[in-house]
């Protein structure tokens, strides 16, 4: 393929380990810097550490080939010419990102900066980020033309995060540089060019082969708003259908056939139209909090942004005063729980909206048992068992002598289970579905009381 650059991505996280391996897998040379030293000694023994779709063979490819872990930003800086920056920016007390993640990095790579170098914005920041990164380099003594700093944001999708990565739907590049640009052209160019799609083993797309992406070249301020802005709009989407769901329930329409009624316009789309029990994880809650912020702080009134949140913490409220709806009290119910990360597909608990409503139940006196396929250990260590709290090694035993079972996150196998069997071995059979993984008659019909989304009740 293409030219063979040297990349150095800091951070190994979900963003950073999926761009590491997805860089070498487009034929170019990585040093994935982590400041945890576990991280980073697991990641050189082959363990991932993450629940991700195809990194465990990526890994396993280009570990000690194409790829190289360490702790040394210093040195990972010195070896390389473009340098990522992936590390967290998570969200503050006031709402805005908390940037000092992104500012040690930018400090760090700034002391051992020894030739021209790109550094790149990975990780969502807020617009002007550009700037206080070239600001903290220069005081740091850096001859201005030693560097450049440009805006990369991801839009990966954790689950199907790799295949995301190497089919995206466009690449931002934010630059102000044309010479910085050009590198980052060309460290993309297996995926523009299309080359990449052309070889014998290369990562399928998320739905299949796709046309090569567009690679969108802005300022960076431009790009750096690009990403707040597109998962803002992603997740008031999110609300918009969750307060449509509501709005069915009231009046016994259906969420389902109106959402399908909209997204055929293909002005709105399909995507993102379906209810749930509020968005979560890593991205949405923060990124949205962090725009609204940035758009205060400028003077400009994005109260919708407000709305949005609130209908999200609405969300969550509705579902358990749903499942108190169907067990009439809720102190010293036994309750089934159906899934823990944030969403299918990832072990990714960050800002679960189900753990938030696990915790809910604990609070209100219930029991509950608990199992998702990947995301247990990670719940365990922040949420661990007690008398109260039990996590099992499947979806039966979760449901068995349960008062109620709930469905939290959109897993698919949780999309096909033995309805006879579940009916057998529940104290009562109500299944309350926050995913609307199943068809309300169908379930009726294995003589469940089933309650879902924005559909009506079947039982
Ligand atoms: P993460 O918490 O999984 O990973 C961050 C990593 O950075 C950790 O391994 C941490 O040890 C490391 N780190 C922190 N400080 C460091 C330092 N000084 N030097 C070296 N390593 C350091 O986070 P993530 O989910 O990968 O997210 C990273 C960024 O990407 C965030 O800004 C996030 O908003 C953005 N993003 C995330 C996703 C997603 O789906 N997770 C998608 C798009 C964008």
């Amino acid at each position: 393929m293409d030219k063979n650059i040297q990349i150095a991505v800091v951070g190994s996280g979900y963003v950073g380990l999926v761009a590491a391996v997805c860089f070498a897998e487009m034929g170019h040379t990585v040093i994935c810097v982590d400041n945890d030293d576990r991280k980073v000694a697991a990641l050189q023994g082959g363990d991932t550490l993450i629940h991700e779709n195809h990194l465990p063979e990526l890994l396993e490819r280009y570990r000690n080939t194409k790829i190289r872990f360490m702790s040394d930003l210093g040195e990972a800086t010195r070896e390389c010419e473009a340098i990522f920056i992936a590390v967290g920016t998570p969200q503050s007390e006031t709402g805005d990102a908390d940037l000092s993640y992104v500012e040690a990095v930018a400090c760090e790579i700034a002391r051992s900066i020894n030739g021209y170098k790109v550094i790149v914005e990975k990780s969502t920041v807020p617009v002007y980020t550009n700037e206080w990164v070239r600001r903290a380099i220069e005081r740091n003594g850096v001859d201005r033309n030693l560097f450049d700093v440009v805006s990369n944001p991801e839009f990966l999708r954790e689950g199907t995060a790799v295949a995301d990565f190497l089919h995206p739907d466009r690449i931002v590049v934010g630059a102000d540089s044309d010479k910085a640009a050009a590198l980052l052209q060309e460290i993309y160019a297996p995926l523009t060019s299309g080359e990449y799609y052309k070889l014998p083993n290369a990562i399928e797309g998320p739905c299949g082969p796709t046309e090569p992406p567009p690679l969108l070249l802005t300022s960076t301020k431009s790009a750096e708003i690009i990403k707040h802005a597109s998962n803002a709009f992603l997740a008031l989407k999110i609300s918009f259908i969750n307060a449509v769901s509501n709005l069915c329930e009231a009046t016994d329409a259906n969420v389902e056939q109106v959402a399908l009624g909209m997204g055929l316009d293909s002005r709105i789309g399909p995507k993102f139209l379906r209810p749930g029990i509020g968005y979560g994880g890593s991205c949405f809650p923060k990124d949205v909090a962090a725009f609204r912020s940035v758009a205060e702080q400028m003077g400009i009134d994005f109260n919708l942004l407000s709305e949005v949140e609130k209908i999200n913490v609405q969300q969550k409220k509705r579902f358990l005063a749903k499942v108190r709806s169907a067990l009439w009290t809720l102190r010293t119910k036994r309750i089934g729980v159906l899934g823990l990360a944030f969403k299918g597909e990832t072990d990714d608990i960050r800002e679960s909206p189900a753990i938030d409503l696990v915790e809910m139940l604990l609070g209100e006196g219930c029991s509950v048992t608990a199992f998702d396929p990947a995301a247990m250990k990670r719940t365990q260590d922040v949420l661990p068992a007690t008398s109260h709290l039990k996590y099992v090694n499947s979806a039966y035993e979760a449901a068995q002598d349960s008062d109620a079972l709930l469905i939290l996150t959109d897993w698919p196998e949780f999309a096909s289970l033995d309805l006879d069997r579940l009916n057998k071995i529940m104290r009562y059979p109500i299944i309350i579905d926050g995913r609307n993984l199943y068809d309300p008659h169908v379930v009726a019909q294995h003589g469940f009381t089933y309650l879902s989304i924005g559909r009506p009740a079947s039982n």
